[in-house]
């Protein structure tokens, strides 16, 4: 993914009229009332900024990394301003003339971007994790405060109860009459923290017939490197991954996290793959299911969260509520105001903690006045900073993938 030219991203912000149509659907517009904040407004700054009107300075920097690039503005906006192109070019842009940026990134944020791309090393991090929460450490270090001076109390808010981290084997046959062959995308952060989606879609996969590769050689979606501004290292990313997944005959390639199937279905393109990039629950969703029943009753009402990258990038958000409408007896209610993000938006939870948590506090609100006790989102970056929330807020709220929620209803045979 080649970053756009300053000319190029000039042509694209002159098709704003601003209008200002799109303001009422931004969040950070919405919480703070200011221009600056709105998306016309930073349509506004990137003009200025390509056009060399306006410098490069600490303020101007501080409204574009406030930007969430949940593009709300986007989907809402009637004269088709491809917005979420142009702050990935200005973050590019800015990043190219001056990579020490105005605001420094946390040191936690840094240690991300170098990492998400080095599995083995991640999956290693991962099991000593693991090891810090079971031995009683994670424990010790939250009652003693030490995780503060430390500059890692937000990271460790924010990580869940971690499950085994085994190995993949490259492929699980399908279970009963085969129906095809696809391959699962295992992500940088969901291969550690996720591991019961990940493994919950295997099981529901094969359950339906379908043989499931993974291949090896994958690496992370490079989401993170492209917001930050460094398309260079997203595409070598999505060479990675493009030669890993291209050599297998499968229907489709699947993600559970919707923020990297947003990424890899925007810039993967079927044709360089040989097959599709869909996130799981649309797979799901559009395929022949069997006719005997598959999945158990579940007497309750839970609770649902469309993730900005499933509802304005994929404009797939319906496609949960019609998978686990398969579940007998299943009641769903959306969580209110669902178009307005939660404040995960990739790493956005850690480079802005004040806005991401002020977004997630009216979620949480909304949670509670629900009275479920579950929560269901397809995006391990949302899970994570809800089920943070939900913490801190005392509520027994479990927060599940969908297909977790499917896998745990099916039939014993399967
Ligand atoms: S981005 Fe679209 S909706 Fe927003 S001000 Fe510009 S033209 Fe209007
Ligand atoms: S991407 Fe989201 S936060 Fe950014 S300007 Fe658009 S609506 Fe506002």
């Amino acid at each position: 993914m080649p970053s756009t030219q300053p000319d190029t991203l000039l042509k694209l912000a002159d098709r704003c009229v601003m209008c200002g149509l799109c303001a009422p659907h931004c969040p950070t517009y919405v919480k703070t009332l200011e221009e600056g904040e709105s998306p016309r407004g930073r349509i506004a700054l990137i003009q200025g900024l390509l056009s060399e009107r306006l410098p490069l300075n600490e303020r101007l920097q501080a409204h574009l990394d406030h930007c969430l690039g949940c593009r709300a503005c986007e989907a809402a906006c009637p004269s088709g301003v491809p917005y979420g192109q142009l702050i990935d070019g200005a973050r590019a842009e800015i990043h190219a003339r001056q990579p020490q940026r105005p605001r420094p990134r946390p040191r936690t944020l840094q240690a991300l971007h170098t990492l998400a791309p080095q599995r083995g090393r991640l999956r290693l991090i991962g099991r000593v994790l693991r090891l810090y929460q079971l031995s009683g450490a994670q424990g010790v270090a939250r009652a003693t405060g030490m995780l503060r001076p430390l500059g890692v109390q937000r990271l460790d808010n924010l990580l869940p109860k971690l499950a085994p981290i085994r190995a993949w084997q490259t492929y699980y046959p399908p279970r009963g009459a085969a129906q095809g062959a696809v391959a699962l995308f295992l992500g940088c952060v969901a291969d550690i923290a996720d591991q019961v989606s990940l493994r919950a879609a295997l099981r529901l996969l094969t359950a339906l017939g379908y043989g499931v590769h993974i291949p090896t050689a994958q690496t992370c979606c490079g989401a993170l490197q492209l917001h930050a501004g460094e398309p260079d290292s997203a595409a070598t990313l999505a060479a990675r991954n493009a030669e890993a997944f291209r050599a297998l005959s499968v229907h489709a390639i699947l993600s559970t996290a919707s923020g990297c199937s947003a990424q890899l279905s925007e810039y993967l393109p079927a044709a360089d793959l040989g097959a599709p990039v869909m996130d799981i629950s649309a797979f799901l969703d559009q395929i022949t299911w069997p006719s005997e029943p598959l999945l158990r009753p579940l007497a309750k009402t839970i609770a649902v969260h469309d993730p900005c990258s499933l509802t304005h990038v994929l404009r797939q958000q319906r496609a949960p509520y019609r998978l686990l409408a398969r579940i007998p007896q299943l009641e769903m209610v959306a969580l209110p105001d669902n178009g307005r993000c939660c404040g995960a938006a990739g790493s956005y939870l850690l480079s802005e903690p004040a806005m991401a948590d002020s977004l997630r506090d009216d979620k949480i609100a909304a949670l509670r006045a629900l009275e479920v006790d579950t929560l269901v989102t397809s995006n391990i970056g949302c899970a994570m900073h809800l089920q943070a929330g939900i913490r801190a807020a005392d509520l027994a709220v479990e927060v599940l993938h969908p297909v977790t929620l499917l896998a745990r209803q099916l039939n014993a045979q399967r």
